[in-house]
């Protein structure tokens, strides 16, 4: 974007009265709105809505120049705007094409068990197309922060018992173990020992 552009201030708001009779175009000096000073009213003042009341800024005239300049800087953003919108269709495009290898994957993998365990060989011509798709999911995905105690939270061990009314989906992490369902909690100086008195104080119960 130049210099030029940035300068020109492009309307929010444009009234959509043909300009009639005596009347001229005008601009508010309070919210930018253009149009017509058929709308305004006796003092000049805008009356476009702004939610419960009118704007009611001062509007001044505005001649030809300023007309043309903001016809031109909206032809500029149209201008970015189509390409933008290009972009857009092109990364839609190769997403669409991953989501088709994707699933073109998944289903050999239910399919064949030996496509399955080649998944786990990175090496094998299946575990080069999951790296490959993971490869494009990744870059989409933010990558949460996250501490050692998390990763430990993580882990396969971490067991937790349901929830006192029975509530499978518990979790541990920040110093606190708690059911997702009822808001069930116990907080405790560390993750480990939140989810170790949550186990002490819930029965284990057969999956
Ligand atoms: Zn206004
Ligand atoms: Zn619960």
């Amino acid at each position: 974007m130049s210099n030029v552009e940035k300068m020109v201030r492009i309307p929010l708001y444009l009234g959509q009265e043909p300009l009639v009779g005596r009347h001229y175009a005008v601009e508010c000096t309070l919210c930018g709105w253009v149009g017509s000073s058929e709308v305004l009213t006796d003092d000049c003042q805008c009356t476009r809505d702004v939610g419960d009341r009118l704007c009611l800024g001062d509007a001044d005239e505005i001649g030809t120049e300023r007309l043309l300049e903001i016809v031109q800087a909206m032809d500029r953003r149209h201008g970015d705007s189509q390409q933008a919108y290009q972009r857009l269709i092109e990364q839609t495009n190769e997403t669409e094409q991953y989501l088709d290898k994707a699933s073109e994957l998944l289903g050999e993998i239910v399919q064949s068990g030996q496509t399955y365990s080649e998944c786990t060989d990175k090496s094998s011509a299946t575990g080069l197309r999951v790296a490959a798709v993971l490869g494009y999911v990744a870059q989409f995905q933010s990558v949460p922060p996250h501490t050692d105690e998390d990763e430990e939270a993580r882990d396969d061990n971490w067991r937790m018992n349901p929830c006192q009314q029975g509530h499978r989906d518990v979790g541990a992490s920040g110093g606190v173990a708690y059911c997702c369902q009822c808001d069930e909690k116990i907080t405790a100086a560390s993750t480990q020992k939140a989810f170790e008195q949550w186990n002490a104080s819930h029965p284990a119960q057969p999956v």
